[in-house]
């Protein structure tokens, strides 16, 4: 998310009238791919995990309701935020009002993520590091000097590195290499992840940063799954509601499809129907960020449970045997952490 273009973020009101042939086919193909199996993640005490995420408010629209879910089952769950948010701005008409926002919207933002971690039941520890801001202009101006995206690999890997062996997570999760969304500090925290996702095990690496851990499973979050967005589109005209994915899809499904969507294929769906509450939660606590009337809740938490009741990820590295699909992030690793 942070700083999501109009484009984004506009309903669509052309969307696929529901008495349209095609929702009735609709209808049927995602009766034929509802949800089977298992509802909820497994007992997940002794196991942790680890997401990294660039700015306070990311951890909230991409893959909170996983870190609910698995907070819940006894996991510790540790949400690292990379930057700030210090180029973030008040994205939130009503939050506008409150003087403070204007004052100090990094203190603000603080807070906001404090009441966000204790919503998921995550710990959460900053980086640090300074927000890159989103360069904006044909070409884009430089990234700012000192800012996390400007900052040479080993640099801005080091806190990582150290954040690693000391909370010793089993798996990690970050974005893939687009960044998950074109901004350069969502870019940056895909190669400082990885890098530090490998290094950390390698006593000859970041020897400052403490004892070797070696994490065993590394994922990338799939938030912007465009087969999602397929089938909420195609379930809401089938219900006869207005989709605001339509003019989303086109796009994506034409030659104006964005080169941050990537191509991976998601290995791994996470049940967290029953945590949709907490994500919701967690994201109203980012009130500078999130507007309570905006996209992030779109479709009611009652038609993702049916149709769509997970959460996407792509496992990018494991060094545990699993077989995919897989349902649990932790596949492989349970009766032996
Ligand atoms: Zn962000």
């Amino acid at each position: 998310m942070h700083q999501t273009t109009p484009s984004e973020t506009a309903l669509d009101v052309s969307a696929v009238p529901a008495d349209d042939p095609r929702a009735s086919a609709a209808a049927q193909e995602l009766h034929d791919r509802a949800p089977r199996g298992s509802t909820s993640v497994p007992n997940s005490e002794g196991l942790r995990l680890l997401a990294v995420h660039a700015h306070p408010d990311d951890e909230s629209s991409k893959g909170a309701a996983m870190m609910a879910a698995y907070a819940d089952a006894g996991a510790e769950v540790m949400v690292a935020t990379v930057t700030g948010g210090e180029a973030g701005s008040l994205l939130n008409p009503a939050a506008a009002e409150i003087q403070q926002c204007h004052r100090d919207l990094t203190g603000v933002r603080r807070q906001e993520m404090a009441e966000a971690a204790e919503a998921l039941g995550v710990q959460h520890v900053w980086l640090g590091f300074v927000d890159s801001g989103l360069p904006e202009g044909d070409p884009p101006p430089p990234l700012p000097f000192g800012s996390y995206a400007a900052l040479p690999l080993e640099l801005a890997s080091a806190p990582l590195v150290r954040l690693i062996r000391r909370f010793q997570p089993h798996v990690v999760t970050c974005y893939d290499e687009s960044g998950g969304y074109p901004h350069p500090d969502h870019i940056m925290s895909h190669k400082t992840t990885v890098e530090a996702y490998h290094a950390a095990g390698d006593a000859s690496k970041y020897p400052d940063c403490g004892q070797p851990w070696q994490p065993q499973k590394l994922y990338y979050d799939r938030a912007f799954n465009p087969g999602r967005f397929r089938a909420l589109h195609e379930a809401l005209v089938a219900a006869g509601i207005n989709s605001p994915f339509g003019e989303r899809l086109a796009r994506w499904e034409s030659d104006e499809r964005p080169d941050w969507l990537t191509n991976h294929e998601v290995t791994t769906q996470v049940p967290v129907g029953e945590f949709l509450e907490a994500r919701d939660a967690a994201l109203k606590a980012h009130r500078t960020q999130v507007d309570p009337e905006g996209f992030f809740f779109a479709t009611p938490n009652d038609f993702l449970r049916e149709v769509w009741p997970y959460d996407d990820f792509v496992l990018a590295h494991s060094r545990v045997e699993t077989s995919l699909p897989e349902n649990d992030l932790f596949s492989g690793l349970r009766g032996n952490p």
